[in-house]
């Protein structure tokens, strides 16, 4: 790939090459397991760029899993939508897709091995009582008084749930390890519930599913992954993981490191909580620009590179932290500074009339796409009539706008020739609504040649040839730097104007760009052609970012390892 995303010394791939340097592991292999209820936001970016970067970095494989354990929260509509942000991403996974609901026999015989060790047990308490039995920090839990039921019991009771003999929440299995212990998740862990959901995967062969904490670490050791590598929530879990590991027939033995995950200020990066915004409207679906996630920035304009590039900046640490959502931005900016194709587009239009050309002149600029890239060019339609921007002339001539038109000054059309103003017209409000010009001949290229050279450049469309087209701006989603701590509902930080639409007066060139491609309207800000609404007829541009960083925002500080 190319950025800076190729190699990485973060704790994880140090661990990585020890181990296969001490020949503990001969191949590394790594797997990103989302659960299929929602869509990846850029929190899972950074987790994709790790385990594939991993992969990569040291010539071993990486597996797309989906951890599917809640059919009720799952859909075909997100997994269909994570696997596409991670090939947009850039990656691409060993083999088939793999669904820990493929381990559901497996999973269910390791139940029952359990089960016959003495090591899991038929639990009968309501959700209540185990709630009361479990204690908490401070109390130790109680026994359940089914800890105690035999094996033959037991055996028979998980082989009736399965057979669908008892009601939901009738019964429960759970492991027989410690009501006691310090660590909440060893006390007695619930490995199986009763539930009739149909499942995406399995359809109806199962009342029974199996918890996400009984799945996650056996469907990694099924697989041979040699680094299991989560977020550090999964710290507290790691005990229990290796419990299963310690006491099932698994075929391997993965080894768990927790990552801090990702924070971005002005921004959730939560499943639950983005798929609030959805249900409650408050943005146009998960693909939002707006929304932080995967499909959603790929529709406001990131390229996979600016994504990669930011995951690579703010690098891997073992304690979690808050990145400033500028050092997302610097990345995008960064990448778009360097290949996006250079265009224009006026936004506010004023009319020039320039008046030493006839009324039918039209000739073909030709001009490039990038000042240092070879992307091609662009024919322009340059005739009597153009829009500039509004805030591009002045009344009256000073020092502060030395750069800008004003009667009698001259200025230089982008890619085109010298202009000098001669006069305006104002509306009755007192706005300018028009102003007379005269082209200085022999401009094109070079400097007038009686050395009078205008100071400002300016951007412009002819104006008969200026396709109108829609702008969708967008400002930050949420006005608070933490819009998830403090009082209230995140929602009562949900930026009301985020998004306003306006006209844009682009260049011919632009009504043909094709869906997806990011442009710099010259001094404006990138814009990219909406993947779904924009057409030739009628185009339809999203605000990526502009062109300079916010000073208002505070410096980015990246996370220390
Ligand atoms: P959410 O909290 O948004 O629901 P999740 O952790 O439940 O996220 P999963 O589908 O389980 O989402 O995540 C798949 C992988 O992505 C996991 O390994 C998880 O640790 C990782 N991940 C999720 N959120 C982040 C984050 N903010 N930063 C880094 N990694 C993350
Ligand atoms: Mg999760």
């Amino acid at each position: 790939m190319t950025d800076t995303a190729a190699t990485s010394n973060n704790f994880v791939a140090k661990i990585v090459e020890e181990d296969l340097a001490s020949g503990k592991i001969s191949k590394v292999v790594t797997r990103f397991p989302p659960e299929p209820n929602g869509y990846l936001h850029v929190g899972h970016a950074k987790s994709i760029c790790l385990n594939f970067g991993l992969a990569q970095q040291f010539g071993g494989d990486c597996f797309l899993r989906f951890d599917d354990t809640n059919p009720e929260k799952e859909s075909q509509e997100y997994i269909d939508a994570i696997q596409d942000d991670v090939r947009w991403l850039g990656f691409e996974w060993v083999g088939d897709v793999r669904y820990s609901s493929d381990y559901f026999d497996t999973l269910y015989d390791y139940a029952v091995e359990l089960i016959k060790a003495g090591k899991a047990y038929v639990c009968s308490l309501t959700a209540e009582q185990a709630e009361e039995y479990k204690g908490d920090f401070n109390r130790p839990g109680k026994p359940s008084p089914f800890r105690e039921r035999s094996i033959e019991e037991n055996l028979d009771m998980f082989a009736r749930m399965r057979a669908g003999e008892f009601n939901d929440g009738e019964h429960v299995l759970r492991a027989k390890i410690d009501m006691a212990s310090g660590n909440m998740n060893l006390r007695d862990p619930i490995l199986y519930r009763i539930r009739r959901i149909h499942h995406h995967q399995t359809g109806d062969k199962w009342c029974i599913y199996p918890t996400y904490d009984f799945t996650h670490g056996q469907s990694d050791a099924l697989e041979g992954i040699t680094h299991s590598v989560c977020t550090l929530e999964f710290e507290d879990h790691r005990p229990l993981y290796e419990w299963f590991i310690d006491n099932l027939p698994v075929p391997a033995k993965p080894r768990q490191y927790e990552f801090g995950r990702l924070n971005l200020n002005y921004t959730v990066t939560s499943k639950r909580k983005l798929k609030r915004l959805v249900d409650e409207a408050v943005v146009a679906g998960w693909d939002d620009p707006r929304m932080p996630t995967i499909s959603g920035m790929r529709r406001r304009g990131f390229t996979p590179r600016s994504v990669r590039n930011f995951c690579h900046m703010i690098g891997v640490s073992r304690s979690d932290g808050m990145v400033d959502v500028a050092m997302l931005e610097h990345a995008l900016r960064d990448d778009l500074n360097k290949h996006a194709p250079r265009a224009m587009a006026v936004l506010n239009p004023l009319k020039v009339v320039i008046e030493n050309l006839p009324e039918d002149h039209l000739e073909m600029l030709k001009a490039d796409y990038h000042h240092e890239l070879e992307l091609g060019q662009r024919e322009m339609p340059f005739s009597r009539e153009i829009l500039i921007d509004q805030d591009d002339f002045k009344e009256e001539y000073s020092k502060k706008f030395k750069k800008k038109f004003t009667p009698g000054k001259r200025i230089r059309l982008r890619h085109s020739y010298v202009l000098e103003a001669v006069d305006y017209d104002k509306d009755e409000q007192g706005n300018v609504t028009l102003v007379r010009a005269k082209l200085i001949e022999n401009t094109l290229g070079q400097d007038p040649a009686d050395g009078d050279k205008p100071k400002g450049v300016v951007h412009w469309v002819s104006a008969s040839h200026a396709v109108e087209a829609e702008v969708r701006w967008y400002e930050r989603l949420f006005t608070s730097p933490t819009p998830d701590k403090g009082e209230g509902d995140f929602m009562d930080n949900v930026n009301k104007d985020s998004l306003s639409v306006r006209t844009a007066w682009v260049e011919p060139a632009l009504a043909k760009a094709q869906a997806e491609q990011v442009y710099q309207f010259e001094r404006e800000g990138y814009f990219v052609a909406d993947r779904f609404d924009h057409s030739t007829e009628k185009p339809v541009f999203n605000l990526t970012i502009g062109l300079r960083e916010d000073k208002s925002l505070s410096q980015p500080t990246p996370e220390k390892e």
